[in-house]
């Protein structure tokens, strides 16, 4: 491990949509002053703000051109970074383990490390949560990280190749995403627009032959939002033609599609599991830190551990029950939270440093925007002037573009994230609307 500056170290492990912010923002006040030594861990070299990931499976983003490189943000923030998969903890000599790393032929690459640390923050984020259903894990796509979002993409090229070749090929793809919360509803209506631009550069005959089919448990879609949000966007689901299924529950997943337990099966020659979320394995039973049946941590309001005032944990992976005007609520798991987190530990752990009281978190809902693609969103946004509008639309949608915009405001500053809006919108009237291989 590196030299010890004898200054205090705050490690924060996971530099996604919060943890990254946090170290940006610790590096530029005390990493910057020298008052503590903030070191990033994170299993990858480069940050993609999950959000994102469903406009990369559809082929809509190229991922590679709105990832940043650990390594380059540490330099221009004053904190350092460490790849590593942390895979355990020692509570009292205060260090992490970060798990051996091999490259894709198995040779190893690094050994088993530790790293010491003062304080600690965890952020390493969630995954999708299966529930166990059977056949799950073998015959669906996941949403998880950039590799599985492209491997759904690259499904999709595949099966339209021969189109192009002027072969014979199936007649029609049949794609079902299970789960239609934001996630699912927000991939399918994604994959729709794919559908349609794959028609206009020749990969499919006509816009018919995607069957898109969205499958729900509960009896609406987007059953954590308000229902007005949902009756808005299944309208808007019903106008392009996606087939939602609510009220089905999935008993397991087979080669050819799924079965549901009223004993019907979907047929589909591409299934997407995008129902549900929990947090890493390695986070139950982490040196006896107190963890939900989901992984996540319990965190008090100071989003300090409940066993380990050293300890913090900030979004996916952490659960927060705050006090709220209608009882205790537990903070959601969603960028924002995630953002907000990020705000207030950047804050509490300069107190900290200074021995001063930790600050409790409070949740501002701003709202629910979802994405039905590039001209269109549904949701509602939440002000201390206005109340709880409800949006739709092109504006809707510019408010949905703006909470990308804030996470690189953060990350970037003001000029740089201009300069990076500029790129774009040069980007997109050069290159095709989708990617295509
Ligand atoms: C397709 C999709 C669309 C979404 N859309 C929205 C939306 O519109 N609005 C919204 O509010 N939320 C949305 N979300 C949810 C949002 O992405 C998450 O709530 C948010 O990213 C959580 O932030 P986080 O910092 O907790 O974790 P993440 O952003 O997931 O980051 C976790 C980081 O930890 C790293 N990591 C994981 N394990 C380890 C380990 N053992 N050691 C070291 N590093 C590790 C990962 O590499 C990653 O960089 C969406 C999610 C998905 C998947």
């Amino acid at each position: 491990m590196h030299k010890y500056q004898g200054l205090h170290r705050i490690v924060i492990v996971g530099g996604g949509a919060g943890g990254l912010e946090l170290a940006t923002r610790l590096g530029r006040t005390l990493g910057k002053k020298k008052k503590a030594e903030i070191l990033l861990v994170d299993a990858r070299m480069t940050h993609i703000w999950k959000p994102l990931l469903h406009e990369v499976a559809a082929g809509s983003l190229n991922s590679y051109s709105d990832e940043l490189n650990y390594l380059a943000q540490a330099n221009w923030n004053h904190f350092r970074f460490q790849p590593g998969t942390m895979s355990g903890l020692n509570r009292d000599k205060q260090i992490i383990t970060l798990a051996p790393a091999f490259d894709n032929t198995g040779a190893e690459l690094l050994p088993e490390r530790t790293i010491h640390y003062d304080s600690l923050v965890i952020s390493v984020g969630s995954h999708t949560n299966d529930f166990g259903t059977p056949g799950a894990q073998e015959h669906c796509l996941f949403l998880d990280s950039r590799e599985q979002a492209e491997r759904i993409h690259h499904h999709l090229i595949s099966r339209s190749l021969h189109y192009v070749s002027g072969e014979e090929g199936p007649q029609r793809t049949n794609i079902a995403v299970i789960g239609a919360g934001a996630t699912g509803v927000e991939l399918t209506a994604e994959l729709h627009n794919a559908a349609n631009l794959m028609v206009r550069y020749g990969l499919e005959q006509n816009s018919g032959e995607m069957q898109l089919t969205l499958v729900e448990g509960s009896d609406r879609v987007l059953p954590a939002l308000p229902k007005r949000i949902s009756k808005g966007v299944q309208a808007q689901l019903n106008k392009l033609g996606i087939h939602t299924l609510t009220g089905t529950l999935v008993s397991e997943i087979t080669a050819d599609g799924i079965k549901t337990r009223s004993g019907e099966m979907i047929k589909t020659d591409l299934t997407i599991w995008a129902a549900g979320i929990k947090g890493p394995e390695f986070l139950q039973n982490l040196d006896s830190l107190e963890s939900n049946r989901i992984n996540q941590l319990i965190v008090k309001p100071t989003l300090q551990t409940t066993q380990d005032e050293n300890i913090f944990a900030l979004g996916d992976c952490a659960s927060c029950t705050i006090s709220g005007k209608d009882g205790d609520f537990t903070i959601p798991p969603r960028a924002q939270s995630a953002h907000q987190q990020a705000s207030l530990l950047a804050k509490n752990l300069t107190r900290k440093l200074n021995n001063q009281e930790l600050l409790d978190f409070k949740y501002r809902d701003h709202g629910s925007l979802i994405s039905l693609s590039s001209h269109s969103a549904v949701g509602n946004l939440m002000g201390n002037l206005m109340g709880d509008v409800m949006l739709e639309g092109w504006m809707a949608r510019l408010f949905y573009l703006s909470l990308y915009r804030l996470h690189q405001m953060t990350l970037y500053g003001f000029w740089r994230t201009g300069m990076l809006i500029a790129k774009d919108l040069l980007e997109r009237s050069t290159t095709p609307k989708l990617k295509l291989h």
